[in-house]
């Protein structure tokens, strides 16, 4: 999530100016709010872009290091004190991108001991953490000697190192950090668990960033940290060192990326980049909310916990790839739940005039918390007495402050127009909510335990899909010539089969339909000939015979088929002209694996024709028009 830039030199330039050109840099990753500080001038920070950051920094601003920050909201409405640098009361100051798990019993703690908090979120709980840990390491130290030493020879003894050291052992989560101490200004701390953090290694000057491309302009010498790292800075040199003291050695990597290959890592586009980011999503969208007592923690469901106990029927309300996520969850919910589900386009229930029961829930999904067609239909949904939850990327987005009560994808910001990582997300966060329904209904603890393990295997799956991309870049090549394709699937397969569908027409212009495999027959199977290429998603699942079937029907009319199989199936290659494959996995969770080959061959055949993957014509990312 979001964005971080730190700098120290002795080359005198003005920091203030090389942090501002560095979030200029990291804009592209979206953010809401940004700030800025160092040691000599304090903490400058608005909501908005860092044109308004810009705007609001005084003439005498200086400073010869400093930290700076692209927050992209979690705990906390995005504002002017939510923004980062955050202070820990007293000269800590602190940027941090991800989640600290545990900040409410850190706060609870820190608060007895006396801190004042100024903001909602979770990273001014780390800031006064850290400033705790000084008050309780410094009696150790001679105070003549504090602040003087600012070289990182002194290891981790020095005052701020062990502070920092100290506060990140308590503390559970993700996080990527730049830390500054006021009175050792040249030196600033970094340190990562699960979220990217690299140091750029300059001639008299060193650097902390979320990715290389604020870095780039300046050297391109980087070294990556690894998770459980922290680094010491100074002009001159840097440190890393494990969570348990031990020293790292690592070697610097010469990059020769553009700032612009720089924004996508290395990837020829952002949507690329997002694919290879779906293990991680699915792992941000679980993270805590599976508990090992068999129940899922859903936080932001806690206040209206016993009205979902009361729900009769649900409806969820969505418009493309996530309308698609709410038809894999109607099947969820019926099978685990015993719930009613209808999946409603939102653009057509919001004029339906629906029926809405007491003991209805509406679930709104909606990436961006903002497409009107959902916020409409689920302003509906409550004007006729619903339950309102929303599934929502975006913190703070209209969706998320109008529902009654909703959960949270934390996947950070999704670039590409198509969406990739955010559907993923939502396909795991509704996993959990049936999980939980589910529990709420009398799902048996085997049942419970068998979903868990399975959903937490799904990252390392989704890792073993994407190691090899080879083949399914082979077969982009090979289909290129395909002015049509139809995408089949049945049961949970189904609305991935659409969604493979829209996928490709969305980046390739070209038509492509979805379809119920046993619905084929019904229609569009007249348009089945040598040209026209059939999408078959085959899994060895409760429905692998009849899509076998529907395999032979469309070769019998001389159909080409690519069969989309379990690993170790040794049929498809046989009866389809081309079959690739995905891990075993439970039939409810399938779509979360079967959707990522889908996803790439849009990708690949949409690439290899030059068109603008990240940005397709006519598409917006955030639909707030009609
Ligand atoms: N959780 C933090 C917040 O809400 C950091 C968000 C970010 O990664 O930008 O302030």
């Amino acid at each position: 999530m979001c964005g971080i830039f730190a700098y120290t030199g002795t080359k005198g330039k003005d920091a203030s100016k090389v942090l501002l050109d560095g979030l200029l840099a990291l804009e592209y990753r979206g953010y809401d709010s940004a700030g800025i500080y160092t040691p000599e001038s304090g903490a400058v920070k608005t909501p908005g872009a860092v044109r308004e950051l810009r705007k609001k920094i005084p003439a005498d601003f200086k400073g010869k290091s400093g930290i700076a920050h692209l927050r992209w909201a979690t705990h906390g409405e995005p504002t002017e004190v939510n923004a980062h640098p955050h202070s820990g009361g007293g000269d800590i100051w602190l940027v941090h991108n991800g989640i600290i798990e545990n900040f409410q019993e850190l706060k609870d703690m820190l608060m007895e001991k006396g801190h004042e908090f100024k903001s909602g979120t979770d990273t001014e709980v780390l800031a006064h953490l850290v400033e705790e840990k000084m008050n309780e390491v410094r009696p150790s130290f001679a105070k003549a000697s504090e602040g003087k030493k600012s070289s990182v020879d002194q290891g981790l003894d020095g005052l701020f190192e062990r502070a920092v050291l100290a506060a990140l052992q308590e503390v559970h989560g993700t996080y990527g950090l730049a830390v500054q101490y006021k009175k050792e200004p040249s030196k600033l701390i970094a340190a990562r668990m699960g979220s990217p953090i690299v140091l750029g290694i300059g001639d008299g000057e060193h650097f902390i960033a979320s990715d290389p491309s604020p870095i780039v302009p300046h050297s391109k010498k980087v070294v990556f940290l690894e998770d459980g790292e922290m680094a010491v800075i100074t002009p001159e040199m840097h440190t890393i060192y494990k969570l348990d003291s031990t020293q790292v050695g690592r070697e610097i990597t010469e990059i020769d990326w553009s700032a612009e290959e720089a924004q996508k890592g290395g990837y020829e586009h952002f949507m690329l980049k997002e694919i290879m980011e779906e293990p991680d999503a699915v792992r941000n969208s679980l993270r805590g909310r599976l508990l090992e007592d068999g129940s899922v923690r859903l936080k932001g469901l806690e206040s209206v916990e016993d009205k979902l106990k009361n729900v009769k029927r649900i409806i969820i309300v969505a418009c493309g790839t996530a309308f698609y996520a709410g038809q894999v969850a109607e099947y969820m919910f019926e099978e685990y739940a015993g719930i009613p589900v209808s999946v409603e386009i939102a653009s057509e229930f919001r004029y339906k005039k629906p029926v809405i029961e007491s003991g209805t829930l509406v679930i709104a999904i909606s990436q961006s918390g903002e497409t009107l067609d959902t916020l409409e239909a689920m302003r509906e949904g409550k004007r006729r007495g619903a339950l309102t939850i929303g599934i929502v990327n975006t913190v703070g987005s209209t969706i998320a402050r109008e529902t009654d009560a909703g959960i949270y994808n934390h996947v950070g910001p999704e670039i590409s127009v198509a969406s990739t990582k955010a559907f993923v997300s939502q396909l795991a966060v509704l996993a959990l909510l049936a999980m939980h329904m589910g529990r709420q209904r009398g799902m048996k603890d085997e049942t419970f335990a068998s979903i868990a393990k399975e959903l937490k295997l799904i990252p390392e799956k989704m890792e073993k899909i994407l190691a090899s991309t080879g083949a399914v870049k082979a077969l982009a090549k090979k289909y290129a010539y395909a002015r049509d394709f139809l995408y089949i699937g049945r049961t949970y397969n189904f609305p991935v089969a659409y969604e493979g569908a829209i996928k490709l027409k969305e980046l390739s212009y070209i038509h492509a339909e979805g379809c119920g495999a046993g619905e084929m027959k019904h229609g569009p199977i007249a348009m089945i000939d040598r040209q026209f290429p059939t999408f078959a998603i085959a899994l060895k699942d409760s429905v692998y015979e009849k899509m076998c079937s529907n395999i032979q029907e469309i070769r019998a009319r001389k159909g080409p088929v690519i069969a989309l199989g379990t690993d170790g199936d040794s049929l498809l290659a046989k009866i389809a002209d081309d079959a690739l494959y995905v891990p075993k996995t439970l039939d409810m969770l399938s779509p979360l694996l079967s959707v990522v080959p889908l996803q790439l061959f849009a990708y690949y055949f949409a690439a290899a024709k030059g068109y603008n993957v990240d940005r397709p014509r006519n598409l917006a990312k955030s639909v707030t028009v009609e």
